[in-house]
């Protein structure tokens, strides 16, 4: 018997792989979703979702009305010293846990059609130019193949390191951290609250819950020896993080925690695959859109293969859509994140915010797109 030949394969269940497959099992295509976790489970982000996704998560029955996600509507910046300035969010957004969001789609993705392999590590990919399809080599050392391969497998994965991308070589001076807390908290904001080398952001998420979410320094890590060490002798300086670690209950036993985290450009199509959300480039986290990005990447990677036969093109759309729609918003991103993260420059935009509304508005149009539907 000769071996099957998947039509599609999308190696990682992020919010860019979840929708893709959702949307090409939707389309009568068969599809297979490669994970290497078990749903459901937490991961380090913000867990505020701008609202240029909603109408599109509406339309396709992927909204999740069951769990009443907090609605965000204004922001909140603070200086390290604790200087603050507020504004109203032009298009705003929700919050939700990634815990119950991800796999809240990944049923969705099931039930339109999507085959799963969970807990599944894929180890590397190749593209069989002869025979023109896609080895998979997963890591009990089995071989799936497909004709098409999507990458959603996030910022930084060991398929990364198999296919060589220039970006794996850079050591990131980043790591991530987030809790879910209790916290008496205005619920309609989200806020971005500045330390000396990072920042840290909250926003209320599903059942009155808190996230509280940031991204730090590893030399001050390594530094202070310990997180908490670190958030007592760094983030505590700011003195509106010092009243919502003192006030808030903590709600996991200890912190979500990321390493290596790279905001370099990066290719959206490489070795013939398709790369969905992080795996074809990061926004920095203070634009909170990254989720969005996610999201309209899995769109516009199954629209390509199911509105086109050939190969080439069905490469040529997705990357002349990805190009049009996200490049500047990352490049915009990685500019305005000097902005941040020390006490001179957070001073500098605190006051920037407060008197020149104009100039912030700007920033967020050029960071956040329109509503996709
Ligand atoms: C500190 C921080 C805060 C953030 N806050 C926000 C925010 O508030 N709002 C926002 O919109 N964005 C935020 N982001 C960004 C957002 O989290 C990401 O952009 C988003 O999660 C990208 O989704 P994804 O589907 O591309 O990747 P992911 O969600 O990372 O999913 C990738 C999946 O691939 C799987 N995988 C990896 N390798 C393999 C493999 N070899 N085999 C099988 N599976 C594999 C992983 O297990 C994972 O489930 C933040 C990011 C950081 C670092």
């Amino acid at each position: 018997m000769g071996k099957h030949q998947w039509d599609i394969i999308v190696i990682g269940g992020g919010l860019a792989g979840i929708i893709a497959a959702h949307q090409l099992a939707k389309a009568g295509r068969e599809v297979l979703l490669i994970e290497k976790k078990q749903y459901p489970f937490h991961r380090v982000c913000g867990e505020y979702i701008s609202n240029e996704v909603r109408d599109f998560l509406k339309q396709e029955g992927l909204y999740p009305n069951e769990i009443i996600p907090a609605e965000i509507s204004k922001f909140r910046l603070t200086s390290v010293e604790g200087q603050l300035a507020e504004m109203a969010l032009d298009l705003g957004g929700f919050g939700i846990s990634r815990y119950y969001l991800d796999e809240f789609l990944f049923q969705k993705a099931r039930l339109a059609g999507a085959e799963s392999l969970i807990q599944t590590q894929v180890e590397s990919v190749n593209f069989n130019k002869d025979e023109n399809l896609f080895e998979v080599k997963i890591q009990d050392g089995s071989m799936v193949f497909a004709k098409h391969i999507l990458g959603a497998f996030g910022k930084r994965s060991k398929i990364d390191k198999a296919l060589d991308r220039s970006f794996m070589k850079e050591k990131s001076p980043f790591i991530g951290v987030k809790y879910h807390v209790n916290i008496d908290y205005d619920s309609d904001l989200v806020a971005l609250h500045n330390f000396e080398g990072g920042y840290c952001g909250i926003n209320r998420i599903e059942d009155n819950k808190f996230n509280l979410c940031y991204l730090g320094s590893r030399q001050q890590l390594r530094e202070f020896g310990s997180i908490p060490e670190m958030e007592k002798q760094v983030l505590h300086k700011n003195p509106h993080l010092k009243r919502i670690f003192e006030n808030a209950s903590f709600l996991f036993e200890k912190p979500e925690v990321i390493n290596e985290i790279n905001f370099s450009p990066k290719k959206p199509v490489e070795d013939h695959i398709l790369m969905l959300g992080d795996a074809a480039g990061l926004i920095t986290p203070l634009c909170g859109n990254g989720m969005a990005i996610a999201i309209h990447t899995g769109k516009l990677a199954a629209e390509a293969i199911v509105q086109n036969q050939d190969r080439m093109a069905i490469e040529r759309q997705y990357a002349k859509a990805w190009t049009g729609h996200f490049k500047k918003r990352l490049w915009v991103g990685r500019k305005v994140q000097w902005l941040f993260g020390s006490q001179a420059v957070s001073s500098f935009s605190v006051s920037l915010m407060h008197h020149s509304k104009f100039m912030a508005s700007a920033i967020m149009k050029n960071t956040h797109g329109k509503q996709i539907a």
